[in-house]
């Protein structure tokens, strides 16, 4: 009877680092390959867990510079000294095909992204608390305290800015997290401006022949 929009929804994913997103996010891909996680472009250095190519497309800062030139990116930010961007191909195309594509951003691309977009879907994964958070972060072990201490500065400006965000999800236990994004995700797919067409089986004209013809 409803015939629905076959596009793909756009799940924006923010969170503080180390707030655990990236194990949510490998959860979210292996629960269904209509999926997808766009690879972002930075210029920052490789971690000991990054994967070249897998985790991010890694790039001098010039080379950035150059590819912000060539109208490459849908959108970027700065985050702790370094660029990031995501980049603009692709991502129409599988939200075209009915693939739920996902960005894993921070807040100033988020804000751009919903401004490019205002139907996507703006996440915003917590941390349990602050403590957990420093606790994570030092257990990385890649970064110095000076950058730990500046993306936590960078972790607080962003929590309060919560409201830019549809939905909040707080990370205490993985599984429920999972829930609560696919709920969310169930949900936004339900909502009517996805309603292309309404088919009624009976017209309204015809309601009084059919209630006839049932001898009623
Ligand atoms: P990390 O260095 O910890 O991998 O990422 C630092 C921050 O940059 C995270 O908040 C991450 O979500 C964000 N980020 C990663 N890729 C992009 C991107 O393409 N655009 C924007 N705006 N932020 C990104």
């Amino acid at each position: 009877m409803i015939k629905q929009k076959k596009r793909g929804l756009l799940i924006v994913i923010s969170a503080p680092s180390g707030s655990g997103k990236g194990t949510i996010m490998k959860q979210l891909l292996q629960n269904d390959s209509n999926r997808w996680l766009s690879i972002s472009t930075t210029s920052r250095e490789i971690r000991n867990d990054d994967i070249p190519g897998v985790t991010y497309n890694f790039v001098s800062k010039n080379e950035f510079i150059q590819k912000i030139s060539e109208d490459y990116f849908l959108e970027y930010a700065m985050y702790a000294g370094n660029y990031y961007g995501t980049p603009k191909e692709t991502i129409e195309d599988k939200l075209n095909n009915g693939i739920d594509v996902f960005l894993e951003i921070e807040i100033e691309g988020a804000k751009n992204i919903k401004k490019i977009y205002p139907e996507a879907v703006l996440i915003f994964i917590l941390p349990p608390s602050m403590t957990e958070l420093i606790d994570r972060l030092r257990k990385r072990a890649t970064d110095s305290e000076e950058k730990i201490l500046k993306r936590l500065m960078r972790s607080y400006e962003e929590i309060l800015e919560l409201n830019n965000y549809d939905y909040v999800v707080v990370n205490d236990e993985l599984d429920n997290s999972i829930k609560q994004i696919e709920g969310i995700m169930t949900a936004e797919k339900s909502r009517t401006n996805r309603v292309e067409e309404i088919i009624f089986d009976i017209e309204k004209d015809n309601l009084e022949d059919y209630l006839g013809g049932k001898g009623e």
